[in-house]
């Protein structure tokens, strides 16, 4: 069984995973493809719910047996992935899927279902408002805090190539959008 996937992506911080929980709580249609990660769990993160969190060894050898279906080294060292079972889980349980993931992870998802799939990029305001949301959410060490930076600049330029990009200033505003396009995808109504 197959269904449909919604992959959205954007810099850390862009509000990504704020609107892909809305959209889950929208349609019920939707499930939540959750990503394997060798990052280390952040306080209130909870294993098989917000990642499936293996170590980098258990990651390779997974990578090794084919298990996923794109996987990126999204920071040195720490990798994520997208596992066949998981998409297939879901969809057998008759849901289409949806995804919050890095740039490369989102095109790569695209090209193996481009029939399937609609590609989402959620747009921070600028660089500075970015670096102030993440300054305030304080995950992340100095060291990491400038390689997100970094990264979502790299993100950024690759936003052209999304299906739909969606402007989150204003995050009501980006909320009713985010339904609409997804609405349309989906062919549902909320
Ligand atoms: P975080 O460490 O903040 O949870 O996630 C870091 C980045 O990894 C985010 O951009 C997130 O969307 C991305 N990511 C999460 N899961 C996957 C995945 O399965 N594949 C890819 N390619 N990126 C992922």
């Amino acid at each position: 069984m197959t269904g449909k996937l919604v992959i959205v992506a954007g810099p850390s911080g862009s509000g990504k995973t704020t609107i892909v929980r809305h959209l889950l709580g929208v349609y019920p249609r939707l499930a939540f493809s959750i990503s394997a990660a060798s990052r280390k769990k952040r306080e209130g993160e909870v294993d098989g719910e917000d990642y499936y969190f293996l170590s980098v060894e258990k990651f390779k050898e997974k990578i090794e047996k084919g298990d996923f279906l794109e996987w990126e080294e999204v920071y040195p060292g720490s990798y994520y992935g997208t596992m066949r079972t998981e998409v297939e889980r879901l969809w057998n349980a008759g849901r289409d899927v949806i995804f919050d993931i890095d740039v490369k992870g989102a095109m790569n998802l695209k090209k193996h279902y481009p029939e399937q799939a609609i590609t989402i990029f959620i747009q921070p305001p600028s660089l500075e408002t970015l670096a102030q949301r993440l300054q305030k959410r304080k995950t992340e060490t100095p060291e990491f805090f400038a390689q997100r930076i970094q990264k979502a600049a790299e993100e950024i330029s690759y936003s052209s190539k999304f299906d739909k990009l969606i402007q989150n200033s204003d995050l009501e505003k980006a909320f009713k959008e985010a339904e609409g396009v997804v609405g349309e995808f989906l062919k549902v109504e909320k």
